[in-house]
């Protein structure tokens, strides 16, 4: 049905030298030509799903969608709307009801259509298809980033991508490539972490698994990627969601830049922009941003798309346009292509009338027609415009499952394992504990069927707990033992826990030879994950205190979209597994590398920090490490975990790391080796990381940075040689200047403890335009 478990991820397509994207170029300016302003700024525009359906009450949202046909008229009679996105209620919907819908609106629209142009309908597929009941759902994006796989990931996005289009779905708002560099900002979860490269490692992976390699209009198993949020939004200076972030330029093109750049590279169809503002300027009016930057100098060929509601918000939030039709001006001028508006028409309006005044030129809006044109062909959609869910037999297969609970298998990173306490033998008797040990809603986050996953036990029977995973498991199921002590909301707020007999943990822990504790915290979504301090709950570091006090083991499991600080616990724990939001299938990955059926290969894609006030990522600067008599004191130093590290079962040790040569030229390639050895009984995964640290640069160097990595498996007792590279000019950074400069000196390569250290011979500037009276 589809490519193998571990496709090989490449940058896939580049749709400028494709002989198909060619004959779309000739039929988009063709049909561009044909088009009226009204029909163009309708294409411009799309609506959310809520203004198209009859009011729809909670009560009766299990009830199939009812089309309101008065404003179906004046959405595509009137306005000929080009797309609709999410949302009715924000819950998911079975496969025939959403391809139904969809199927409708675009049937709908088409008849309505002068030109015969469908719809491009969008949701937030995130983590798998999420707005689909019974679809396949993967590990959130943070621990896919934890897998350090990226053939899974990219197997990840064909499953995504084939069981969106069986709900009618073409296009999904997917990957988040922001840096999750600040565990304060409450969408880090949704990031592949806070190494570019390591983010731009998956994205690529996952756009090229959602979007297919083919580049063929009648593929209709993949759909059109979405890069967010263009650029910047994962670093507000308060760490609260859509507040203003102050970047410089060389920052925001050192470290947020690349995943975005390695996006367009690989295709991805479309861009989100940034919600917030950077350095006062809102990016929905930044035309350095988006026209200067993505367009032109990245040279993005897609359609950029407004996040929701925020033309309007340059006037309503941002307060930089006088009212909102000025809004539509700055940013259709800035380059947005397409508003996400989402309740009203009057964006269109606004469009029309501005062109009509010579305020937006139209040669802007022709090039954002184009480019949402061209996409629709892309994407088969004038020719298919409407797919059939029966054409989709693999839905959530047995093959699929097995899949995800891989990927989920792979991310769970253990994080400390104090006298091989695990694996556990199959017939330990356990108590199971901890507000995440018996509900499905922490284990699949945010996003899940949909948005703030509050509904997700109306969709998850069939899918264990880790209790009841690890019952199931058990070579003796009355052997294991549930209490959960505290407990979280299912539909409410994802603060609101409570106690639930905490009290009786001592007297039953008496029976059990181990106490798991599942602990973490609930799923939220955007805005509503702001308002709590970063450390894990009272309650629960009390229930942890209660366990340990039985003088029983205990093994945290920690069940979190982003790492809640454990500093006064940690020493409590025997073991420690962050198993981050593993998806449908966590519960049974955990409790298989719990009982050592799987041996843990995930790694942190994160610095877990161990106090709230210092949150550095591993690439900090030497000065956030205080030291005195050359010993750190900072706490930049001495993270909880630091980025990258996970401990497995078997145990890897590290030989003769081996760069090719000693002096590298600009435009070479490093080529290095070194020996891997699994001195254990068990057969194991280590993802090897080489790590650069460059001595001396014109601009503070960070203590280090991740150039390459590899994943491999070794059988027990192996020895293998690992070969990675890294091109040399990846040792530039971006100056004052805004300029990528190679500089010449001597880096430290290391890995697994190992060092050695390697000269560039010559300085380079590499990109970027001298400014006038720029001394280079
Ligand atoms: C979020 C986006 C999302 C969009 C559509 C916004 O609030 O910031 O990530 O894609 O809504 O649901």
């Amino acid at each position: 049905l589809l490519s193998p478990v571990l496709v090989l991820f490449s940058c896939m397509r580049e749709i400028k030298n494709n002989p198909a994207a060619d004959d779309i170029d000739l039929k988009v300016k063709e049909l561009v030509s044909q088009m009226t302003l009204e029909e163009k700024a309708g294409q411009m525009t799309q609506v959310t799903l809520d203004l198209l359906t009859e009011g729809i009450s909670p009560e009766k949202s299990n009830e199939p969608l009812v089309l309101d046909t008065a404003i179906l008229k004046e959405a595509f009679g009137k306005y000929k709307i080009g797309s609709v996105l999410n949302a009715a209620n924000n819950r998911a919907r079975d496969r025939e009801t959403w391809n139904r819908l969809i199927g409708r609106i675009q049937e709908y629209a088409l008849a309505h259509s002068r030109l015969k142009i469908p719809v491009i309908y969008g949701l937030d597929m995130i983590h798998g298809a999420s707005y689909v009941a019974e679809a396949t759902l993967f590990p959130q994006q943070i621990g896919m980033a934890a897998t350090w796989n990226p053939g899974l990931i990219s197997r990840a996005g064909e499953i995504t991508a084939y069981e969106s289009r069986a709900a009618g779905c073409p296009w999904t708002f997917s990957p988040v490539m922001d840096l999750g560099s600040d565990p304060r900002w409450p969408r880090q979860w949704e990031t592949f972490g806070e190494d570019p490269l390591l983010a731009s490692a998956m994205g690529s992976a996952l756009i090229s698994g959602l979007q297919g390699s083919s580049n063929d209009p009648g593929d209709v198993r993949h759909i059109a990627a979405c890069l967010k949020h263009y650029l910047g939004y994962s670093q507000p200076v308060s760490g609260k969601d859509r507040t203003p972030a102050l970047i410089p330029m060389s920052v925001l093109r050192e470290y947020h830049l690349p995943a975005f750049r390695k996006g367009v590279e690989s295709g991805a169809m479309a861009v989100m922009v940034n919600s917030g503002e950077i350095n006062g300027t809102p990016v929905h009016a930044s035309h350095e941003l988006i026209t200067g930057l993505l367009k032109e100098e990245l040279g993005f060929k897609g359609l950029v798309v407004s996040d929701w509601q925020d033309i309007e918000f340059l006037h309503t939030r941002h307060k930089v346009a006088a009212s909102h039709k000025e809004a539509v001006k700055i940013a259709v001028n800035a380059g947005i292509d397409m508003s996400m508006v989402p309740y009203n028409f009057r964006f269109a309006d606004y469009v029309v009338e501005l062109a009509g005044e010579g305020e937006i030129p139209m040669s802007r809006i022709d090039d954002a027609v184009s480019r949402i044109l061209r996409v629709k062909y892309l994407l088969g959609l004038f020719d298919r415009p409407v797919t059939k869910q029966s054409d989709y037999p693999g839905f959530a297969s047995a093959d699929f499952a097995c899949d995800a609970r891989r990927t989920a298998l792979e991310s769970i990173t253990l994080l400390k394992n104090e006298g091989d306490v695990l694996p556990l033998p199959a017939d330990a008797k356990i108590l199971v504990c901890g507000p995440a040990a018996n509900n499905m809603r922490p284990l699949l986050g945010g996003w899940s069927y949909s948005w703030q996953g509050n509904l997700v036990n109306e969709f998850t029977e069939g899918y264990s707990t880790i209790y009841e995973a690890i019952r199931d498991l058990s070579s003796v199921p009355g052997h294991i033992e549930l209490l959960e002590g505290v407990i979280y909301s299912d539909t409410g707020e994802f603060r609101n826990e409570r106690k639930r007999k905490p009290d009786q943990l001592a007297g039953k822990a008496a029976k059990a030879d181990y106490i798991v504790i599942c602990a973490g915290e609930n799923s939220y979504t955007e805005f509503s994950g702001n308002d709590t301090g970063l450390d894990l709950s009272d309650n629960q570091q009390e229930l942890i205190r209660i366990a340990a006090s039985t003088g029983k083991p205990v093994i945290l499991v920690l069940v979190q979209g982003r790492p809640r600080i454990i500093r006064t616990v940690e020493p409590l724990a025997k073991a420690i597994l962050n198993a981050y939001l593993p998806g449908n299938y966590g519960g049974e990955a955990l409790a298989r590398i719990l009982f050592g059926e799987t041996n843990p290969s995930g790694k942190l894609p994160y610095t877990y920090p161990k106090y709230s006030y210092s949150l550095e990522p591993y690439y900090h600067k030497h000065t956030e490490v205080l030291k005195i008599k050359g010993v750190p004191r900072g706490t930049a130093a001495e993270p909880q975990y630091p980025f990258g590290f996970g401990l497995s079962y078997s145990r890897f040790v590290y030989r003769e790391l081996k760069p090719d040569k000693k002096e590298y030229h600009p435009g070479e390639t490093v080529r290095i080796s070194v020996k891997l050895q699994n001195n254990s009984g068990r057969e194991g995964m280590e993802t090897v990381q080489v790590f650069v640290s460059d001595h001396y640069a014109s601009l503070t160097p960070p203590v280090k940075r991740l150039r390459a990595f590899s994943k491999v498996m070794l059988q027990p007792g192996e020895t293998r040689t690992v070969n990675l590279e890294f091109p040399v000019n990846d040792l530039a950074f971006v100056n004052q200047n805004n300029k990528l400069i190679l500089e010449k000196g001597d880096f430290t390569l290391s890995a697994g403890g190992l060092s050695q250290t390697i000269t560039v011979t010559e300085t380079r500037v590499l990109e970027g335009k001298a400014k006038q009276g720029d001394p280079d």
